[in-house]
C-alpha cells in the first residue's frame, strides 16, 4: 500500500477542490436556507465524472476505486459543501449492482449513478432494530414471481431525491425458515411505498424519512444479487458507506480547521493575533493531526476495499469511521469555540456543523458498536449481549 498520494490522486483532489471552491460554504447555506437540494454542485461533479469515478467504465464510471470517491467527498467537504448522498447513491448501491446486479440492473441503473442523473437511497435502519441489525423485520416473501415488502424504516436520507431506494429486507430460508437479508430496488412511486419526512435539527439539503412498505408489489429484477448470499452482498455495500462516511467527517473537519486558523491569524484583542496564544493554537494543530491520522486509516480501508479483501476492510472501514468522527467532532467544536461568539453567528456558519459532525458519529453504526465490534472481533473480549 501506498501511504503518499499518486499524483493522479493530488489532480483529481486539485480538481475538485476548484469545482468545489467555485460554490463553497454559501452555496449550501443558500440551498438549505431555501429548503433545496444541491442540485447544481450534483449535477456538474456528475459531469465532470466525480460521482461515478469508483463505478466500471463500461457502464460509464471511471473504473477507479472507493479510493477514489472517498476523496472527492473529502474534497467537496473540505470546501463547505458535502454531497451525502454520494455517501449511498454512487459508494453503497453503485458498488453493490457493479458487483451483484444482473447485466439488466447494471444497464439500467449504473450509467446513471455515475452520470448523476440517477440516484438511489440506502435503506436498512429500522425503529425497532437500530444498531442491531439482526433485528430487521422488513419481510420480503414470494407471490408467483413478484416478492411482496412489508416494513418500515426510519432516518433514510434523500428518499424524495432518490429515484429508488436500495431496502435492506429479509426472506425466509426455505430449508430452515430463518431470516436472511435480501436487497431490493424500490423505485420511488411504487405503490404502498410511503414517506414522511422527519424534522432534524441539522442544517443540510438532504432530509432524512420514515418509510412504510405496505404490501409492496415488486417484480423478480427487483432483488439485487443472490438470494442466498446477502450478507455478504450486504457488507460489500456497508463497507464502502463507513469508509464515505470517514471523508465526509475529515472534509467537514478540515473546513471547520481552515475556518479557525483564517480567524485566529487576524483576530486580535491583545497585542498579537489569538493564533499566538497556544490555548488556541494547540487544540487546533492537535485536529490537524488527528484528521490527517484519521485519513491515513481511510485509505487503508479504501485500499483494503478495492484490493477486494473484503473481511480486511471491515475491521479498517469501522476504525476509519471512528477515528475520522471524533476528530471531525473536536475539530469543530474547537473552531466553533476559536470564533468565540463568532462561532455562534449565522453569519460564521459554522455552529451549525456542530450537529452535522456529530451525524458521523453515530451513523451508518455508533462509536460503540464499532468499540463493541473491536473488542469481539479484534480483541477477542467476551459480549455483553
Ligand atoms: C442524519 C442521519 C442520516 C441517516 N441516514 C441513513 C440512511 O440513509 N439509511 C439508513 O439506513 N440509516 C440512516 N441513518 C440511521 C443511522 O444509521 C442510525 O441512526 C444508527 O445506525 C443508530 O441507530 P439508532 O438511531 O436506532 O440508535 P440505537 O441503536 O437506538 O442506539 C442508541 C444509542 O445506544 C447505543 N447502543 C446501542 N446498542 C449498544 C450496545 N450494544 N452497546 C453499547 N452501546 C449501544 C448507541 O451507540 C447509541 O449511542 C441516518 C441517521 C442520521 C442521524
Amino acid at each position: 500500500m501506498n501511504v503518499i498520494e499518486s499524483a493522479e490522486h493530488r489532480d483529481l483532489r486539485a480538481a475538485v477542490a476548484r469545482l468545489a471552491g467555485r460554490y463553497g460554504r454559501e452555496y449550501f447555506a443558500t440551498a438549505v436556507r431555501e429548503g433545496r437540494h444541491a442540485d447544481e454542485l450534483w449535477e456538474e461533479a456528475g459531469k465532470h465524472g466525480y460521482l461515478g469515478v469508483n463505478l466500471p467504465e463500461e457502464y460509464g464510471g471511471g473504473g477507479g476505486g472507493i479510493t477514489e470517491l472517498a476523496l472527492v467527498l473529502e474534497e467537496l467537504g473540505a470546501a463547505g459543501c458535502p454531497l451525502l448522498l454520494m455517501v449511498v447513491s454512487p459508494a453503497i448501491c453503485g458498488t453493490v449492482i457493479a458487483r451483484f446486479g444482473t447485466d439488466e440492473q447494471k444497464r439500467t441503473w449504473l450509467p446513471g449513478l455515475a452520470s448523476g442523473t440517477l440516484k438511489m437511497a440506502f435503506g436498512i435502519t429500522e425503529p425497532d432494530a437500530g444498531s442491531n441489525s439482526h433485528r430487521l423485520t422488513t419481510t420480503a416473501r414470494r407471490d408467483g414471481t413478484d416478492w411482496i415488502l412489508n416494513g418500515r424504516k426510519v432516518f433514510i436520507s434523500g428518499v424524495d431525491a432518490a429515484d429508488a431506494t436500495l431496502i435492506v429486507g429479509r426472506t425466509e430460508d426455505a430449508g430452515t425458515g430463518r431470516l436472511k437479508p435480501c436487497l431490493f430496488i424500490v423505485g420511488r412511486d411504487t405503490p404502498g411505498f410511503t414517506r414522511r419526512s422527519i424534522a432534524m435539527e441539522l442544517a443540510s439539503p438532504e432530509k432524512q424519512f420514515e418509510l412504510l412498505l405496505d404490501d409492496v408489489r415488486l417484480p423478480a429484477e427487483a432483488l439485487v444479487g443472490d438470494e442466498d448470499a446477502g450478507l455478504l452482498q450486504l457488507f460489500a455495500g456497508l463497507n464502502p458507506e463507513r469508509i464515505m462516511t470517514a471523508a465526509f467527517a475529515i472534509g467537514m473537519g478540515r473546513y471547520a480547521v481552515a475556518r479557525a486558523v483564517d480567524y485566529a491569524r487576524t483576530r486580535q484583542v491583545w497585542d498579537a493575533p489569538i493564533g499566538a496564544h497556544q490555548a488556541v493554537a494547540h487544540p487546533l494543530a492537535r485536529s490537524h493531526i488527528e484528521l490527517e491520522l484519521a485519513r491515513l486509516m481511510m485509505y487503508k480501508a479504501a485500499h483494503l476495499y478495492d484490493a477486494g479483501d473484503d473481511a480486511g476492510a471491515g475491521e479498517a472501514a469501522n476504525m476509519a469511521k471512528y477515528a475520522a468522527a471524533e476528530a471531525a467532532v473536536r475539530a469543530v467544536d474547537q473552531a466553533v469555540h476559536t470564533l468565540g461568539g463568532n462561532g455562534l453567528t449565522a453569519e460564521y456558519g459554522l455552529a451549525s456543523l456542530i450537529t452535522a459532525a456529530r451525524v458521523a458519529r453515530v451513523a451508518p453504526v455508533s462509536r460503540e458498536m464499532i468499540l463493541n465490534y473491536v473488542s469481539h472481533q479484534t480483541l477477542g473480549l467476551p459480549k455483553s449481549y
